[in-house]
């Protein structure tokens, strides 16, 4: 992780989305597109997906760009990101993708979130979204910014928009959820266009 100010800057040009998360692909094409970039999903040049072996959302990050940059010669953007909610002290947090199981059915990751509230009989339903965003360059170099999104979980699911746990998830001043947003709304909002904020200042 490096603070700013930034001396590496990144060039618009080709750049890896460094990711198989077919969500997270659309989303960071979304923001890189319009800046000029020309992003190729890790998917597409066939990069092994490195297990992610972190204990934080950063670290996460920071090991996918690396892995991706190194394997293709370009700098690469990876995106580290989860739930984590107050009343389950930070949980799922890095192991959002895996409460979805081996099928990676987020039908059953949210009712196992939300099951664990009704054990817990949390009256607090608040919980936040955290993205970090790490680009890798293939000498090693990386830099990571950290983006959240504050809100509360409603049951029962709502909306078929986004991906993951968007349809659990109302952000702070909002009543409708992630996946009853339109992309481009939430895409200004999210704990990703945050981090994506503060990657954009520093790098371009
Ligand atoms: P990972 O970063 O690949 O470990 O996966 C993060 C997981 O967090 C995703 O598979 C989603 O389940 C969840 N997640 C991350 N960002 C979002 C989002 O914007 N909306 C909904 N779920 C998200």
């Amino acid at each position: 992780m490096t603070d700013s100010p930034q001396s590496k800057k990144l060039q618009p040009g080709k750049l890896v989305a460094a990711t198989h998360n077919q969500g997270k692909v659309r989303e960071l094409r979304d923001l890189l597109v319009p800046l000029g970039f020309e992003p190729i999903s890790a998917g597409d040049l066939d990069l092994p997906e490195p297990e992610e072996t972190g204990s934080t959302f950063e670290a996460n990050a920071e090991l996918k760009a690396l892995a991706a940059a190194k394997a293709s010669g370009f700098p690469a953007l990876a995106d580290d990101s989860g739930l984590a909610v107050d009343a389950l002290n930070g949980a799922p947090g890095i192991y959002s993708a895996r409460w979805a199981g081996e099928s990676k059915d987020f039908t059953v990751a949210m009712e196992k979130v939300n099951q664990a509230l009704e054990d817990e009989k949390a009256a607090d339903r608040s919980a936040r979204f955290v993205c970090a965003l790490c680009v890798a360059w293939p000498d090693g170099e990386t830099v990571t910014y950290r983006g959240e999104v504050e809100g509360e979980l409603v049951w029962p699911p709502r909306g078929n928009q986004g991906f993951g746990y968007d349809p659990i998830f109302v952000a702070t001043g909002e009543s409708i959820t992630f996946g009853e947003m339109e992309p481009e709304r939430k895409h200004a909002m999210s704990h990703r266009a945050n981090a994506f904020k503060l990657l954009t200042e520093a790098l371009l």
